[in-house]
């Protein structure tokens, strides 16, 4: 799951993602990150599912942190998509791959938002919504 934290100023020099890492023993990975003295925003990935992503989304919020889940990470236009390919190979976890019908299928659960895909794509059929 891919989660956007926002750190107010309060909070923003705290460990708080480092505790929560070990806390949980979940690697909680950093996609992007945005911080100055004022406000600190993260975009994470979180491998973890129902029960443990919940509590770790509960430890942010209980430190101060804002967690927003991602609902849509990424927006294929299949009117555009002339079923290429090119998107596939430098997708870095295969979170893209064709069905038997040649239709691209995306798998979130894989995607790390890196947005390779997105330039990729000679027709920009991908978005980022
Ligand atoms: S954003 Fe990155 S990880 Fe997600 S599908 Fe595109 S290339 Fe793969
Ligand atoms: S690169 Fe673009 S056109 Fe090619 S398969 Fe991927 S989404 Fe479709």
């Amino acid at each position: 799951m891919i989660v956007r934290l926002t750190y107010s100023p309060e909070v923003v020099e705290k460990p708080v993602l480092a505790e929560i890492i070990l806390k949980t023993g979940v690697p909680i990975n950093i996609l992007e990150a945005k911080v100055n003295a004022q406000k600190g925003e993260l975009v994470v990935s979180i491998p973890a599912k129902e029960k443990t992503l919940e509590q770790i989304l509960r430890f942010f919020k209980e430190a101060g942190v804002t967690a927003q889940k991602f609902t849509q990470i990424l927006q294929i236009d299949f009117n555009k998509c002339t079923s290429c390919g090119a998107c596939i190979s430098p997708c870095p976890t295969r979170a893209l791959r064709f069905t038997p019908d040649w239709t691209l299928e995306f798998d979130e659960e894989k995607c790390v938002a890196c947005r390779t895909c997105v330039n990729a794509c000679p027709v920009k059929a991908i978005t980022v919504p």
